[in-house]
């Protein structure tokens, strides 16, 4: 595995691979399901880039960045064990100019739930996705179900700049508990990850219902939201379509639940796709 740190150090390395390039963008701090999409990656393309790049312009003003997790050392044993033939640990220098070109999220998708939560948020996770997606030129690029509306809006943006890349959608990595993986979780106390646990087990009472033939969103909802509170501070529960749209019925094959909520400083997302 090559580690390169530069723009000129990654496209002269880039340009050794021939063949399909998988390719998978992270944070770092990686954990299994990070480890789940680079697998995904290795198993379906010759080669296999990652990048760590822990990414200024999609933290809001006083949100987590200078606190995030960063285990540098770990992270690059895991893409070593795991065979990624590249691993990009860029600084925000190599990555911005001063005067920057921006990305802004669609008007309407881009600007509910996270994007009403986290105003601006989504226009610097796409600006770094476009950014990485230039310089990987991978065949495939492999992203979190766990993030639905990320995906969604990655998914729109090769679209509308006829980006020539495949994304592919990977699914929900937990810990046994049920509690999604996520790098956030370390911020938990024990006392705050009992608590945070009512958010799968809202999702599990969910397909429950679904299953048993409940198709009434605002009832489901109101379910999930017993579950949860008292415990957590819900930011939103919502039901929508696979194009965000939101619901009143439930529609098999194209429904997304998602939740956002926090326990004490920590916000944590999850969803399930129906
Ligand atoms: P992050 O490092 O949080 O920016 O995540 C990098 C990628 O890993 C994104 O595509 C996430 O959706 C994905 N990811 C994060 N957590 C999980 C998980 N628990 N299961 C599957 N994918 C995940």
């Amino acid at each position: 595995m090559i580690i390169v740190n530069t723009i000129d150090e990654f496209i002269k390395e880039r340009s050794k691979l021939n063949g399909s390039v998988g390719f998978v963008p992270t944070m770092g701090a990686l954990h299994k399901g990070h480890l789940s999409l680079i697998q995904h990656s290795t198993s379906e393309n010759e080669h296999t880039i990652v990048s760590i790049f822990v990414n200024p312009a999609q933290f809001l003003k006083g949100e987590d960045l200078n606190s995030y997790p960063r285990k540098e050392a770990a992270d690059i044993e895991i893409c070593r064990v795991a065979k990624v033939d590249i691993l990009f640990m860029p600084t925000s220098d190599v990555m911005y100019d001063s005067d920057e070109l921006a990305i802004l999220a669609p008007a309407i998708s881009g600007y509910i739930l996270d994007g009403a939560s986290r105003p601006g948020h989504f226009g610097g996770m796409l600006q770094v996705v476009m950014k990485l997606l230039n310089l990987s030129k991978a065949t495939n690029a492999y992203f979190g179900k766990k993030d639905a509306q990320q995906l969604s809006l990655i998914s729109s943006m090769v679209k509308h700049y006829f980006i020539n890349v495949n994304i592919v959608p990977c699914e929900i990595v937990r810990d046994k508990d049920g509690l999604a993986l996520s790098s956030r979780n370390i911020y938990l106390s024990n006392e705050e990850r009992e608590k945070a646990l009512s958010i799968p087990n809202s999702l599990k009472l969910a397909t429950q219902l679904i299953i048993g033939g409940e198709t009434n969103c605002a009832i489901i909802k109101q379910k999930i939201t017993e579950v949860m509170s008292g415990n957590i501070t819900i930011d939103y529960v919502e039901i929508v379509d696979r194009k965000f749209c939101m619901i009143d019925k439930i529609v098999p094959k194209d429904t997304i639940i998602l939740i956002a909520a926090r326990i004490g400083t920590t916000r944590l997302i999850d969803n399930m796709w129906v």
